[in-house]
């Protein structure tokens, strides 16, 4: 469970302390950045750090870039955020977890020139279709795929996981948004996970319990918390 800003971190940490399956990342998403002051932002970044030098989180994020909210938070100060986010993975030795939507130009090129945490970058919710898979495989990163890989239309998401590198694959339902088909319209929920894994495994032509098998250990191999 992904944070989206400094409100939910310390509800978010509790989390862990009652049921180890539910695990955090500690980040702050752009889509906020327009709600907080921006003179905020070198503070909750150094509450940030101590934070994850505490542990109890298994990853950075979310952070990264949102085009349509440029307009209250331009690209300059989302990239200072994410550049800020991807020291912190460094340093704690976390995997980042990273939002794209409609800035991928800008990300390739932040991942091009940015020294990228060892323990891994998620472009999440992946978005950017066939077309810069090999981009973003080559700089190192795991394409996490969503609800849109199950519905019917379905055509660029399931190219662009045919295309990833089976290691580098992973799947995840961004709940409570973009719930997988039958439920699309509804609140999504961790539960319907499985309709992501059948959606994927449909796309390459294998079972749903083989690719669940790689999912999972593609999933515990960046996250040690799972592998207990
Ligand atoms: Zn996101």
């Amino acid at each position: 469970m992904p944070a989206i800003g400094p409100g939910a971190w310390d509800a978010l940490l509790g989390l862990p302390r009652s049921d180890r399956r539910l695990q955090v990342a500690l980040g702050i998403h752009p889509q906020l950045l327009p709600e907080l002051p921006e003179e905020d932002d070198a503070p909750a970044l150094e509450r940030l750090d101590s934070l994850l030098g505490a542990g109890g989180a298994v990853a950075v994020g979310e952070c990264g870039l949102d085009g349509p909210s440029a307009p209250g938070a331009p690209m300059e100060r989302q990239l200072r955020v994410l550049d800020a986010h991807a020291r912190l993975a460094r340093k704690h030795g976390l995997p980042l977890l990273v939002h794209c939507q409609k800035a991928h130009a800008a990300l390739e090129e932040w991942l091009a020139r940015t020294q990228l945490p060892d323990a891994g970058v998620v472009l999440h919710s992946y978005s950017g279709g066939p077309g810069r898979v090999a981009a973003y495989v080559g700089r190192g990163c795991h394409l996490s795929f969503a609800g849109p890989v199950s519905w019917p239309e379905a055509r660029k998401p399931l190219e662009a996981v045919r295309l990833t590198p089976r290691e580098r694959l992973l799947v995840e339902t961004d709940a409570p948004d973009q719930a997988p088909a039958p439920h699309r319209g509804g609140r999504n929920e961790p539960a319907f996970l499985v309709r992501i894994v059948e959606a994927t495994a449909a796309a390459l032509g294998e079972s749903a319990e083989a690719i669940g098998m790689l999912l999972g250990e593609n999933a515990r191999q960046l996250f040690p918390a799972f592998r207990r």
